[in-house]
């Protein structure tokens, strides 16, 4: 489906026949990080894309029903939450105290309207209640109880910590809390949260009316310290969205992320510099992420419908779904 824009009618007829259109599309990802070739089993790639697929195509579904980016974004969103596949709702990975502490967030493009929520141990959907802090109340953040506390008297759905456990993410915890002890011991640096950081999940949407969203929704990093809240929930640093200019979800170190802006700084350089999204992106993740240490990658969408899905890690679970275009890897192809 296309949204059609007719250039104003009293222009001449031959730019009356200039029609710009732009295509409904959804973008997604399922996090960055150590995914180099090989890392997977083909019954797990298959998987992996199987699931992106089907995000994308619960998204795109919405658009051409001509439902709001908003809406696509949360549904693709919450399909991936609810696959153990992913770091975000069931699947996140563990603190360091073994605890699931999940955070979100989400932009409207149209209005600049944000919400988002963090260290959420209960919430089966955290991007719903990011969108719910976002329509329902007059703040952008909530976290921790008092999030939670919101989201009952949303009629949101509860769980059991223990719903968002699977024993992947389990193992994985043991192994990284092993080798953090190893590298104690002979006291170096563990490179252990940096190989089981990633997994974040999340997305951007143009729908038929012109409109763009953006949204993330992450358990954060392995081993993470009690409180802390990565970028993911952060408007502007993992997420941002401006019909002005761009969409953008990311994935990463969200430490970096956070101290770059690297959401805002993206479409900041379409929206000032006049720069496209491919060259603000380039700059962003491949010179100032780089430069700066950190990891990760993004995928930012702008108001004609072009996007960009990029990266610094080996990997980026990622899709793309335009018209008759739909796309989904893992690798660096
Ligand atoms: N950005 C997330 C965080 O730092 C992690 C990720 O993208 O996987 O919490």
């Amino acid at each position: 489906m296309f949204r059609t824009f007719l250039i104003a009618c009293a222009m001449a007829p031959s730019a009356l026949a200039a029609e710009a259109s732009a295509p409904v599309t959804i973008v997604i990802h399922g996090g960055a990080g150590a995914l180099e070739k090989g890392r997977y089993t083909p019954t797990e790639e298959e998987a992996y894309k199987a699931t992106l697929s089907e995000a994308l195509d619960a998204g795109y579904a919405v658009l051409e029903g001509g439902g709001s980016a908003l809406d696509a974004v949360e549904t693709a969103i919450i399909l991936m939450e609810d696959s153990p596949l992913f770091n975000a709702g069931r699947g996140a990975v563990f603190t360091h105290e073994g605890k699931n502490e999940l955070d979100a967030s989400i932009m409207d493009g149209r209005t600049k309207a944000a919400g988002a929520a963090a260290g959420l141990t209960h919430v089966k959907n955290p991007i719903r209640l990011a969108r719910a802090v976002m329509e329902k109340s007059p703040h952008v953040m909530m976290i921790g109880a008092g999030a939670e506390e919101f989201a009952r008297r949303q009629g949101m759905d509860f769980v059991k910590p223990s719903y968002f456990r699977t024993e992947l993410r389990w193992r994985q915890y043991k192994d990284a809390l092993k080798k953090e002890k190893e590298a104690a011991d002979e006291e170096k640096e563990s490179d252990a949260p940096h190989d089981f950081k990633y997994g974040t999940v999340g997305a951007a949407a143009l729908d038929a009316a012109g409109n763009l969203a953006a949204g993330t929704s992450t358990g954060g990093m392995t081993l993470k310290r009690y409180g802390r809240v990565g970028d993911a929930p952060i408007i502007g640093a993992g997420t941002f969205a401006d019909n002005e200019s761009c969409a953008v979800s990311a994935t990463g170190w969200g430490e970096y992320f956070i101290r770059l802006t690297v959401a805002r700084d993206i479409c900041a350089q379409v929206e000032y510099g006049g720069k496209s999204i491919a060259a603000a992106t380039t700059d962003v993740i491949h010179n100032r992420l780089q430069q700066s240490g950190g990891d990760g990658g993004v995928i930012v969408l702008a108001p004609d419908g072009s996007f960009v899905m990029d990266f610094n890690s080996a990997g980026m679970f990622r899709g793309v779904k335009q018209g008759d275009r739909k796309e989904v890897a893992i690798y660096r192809e």
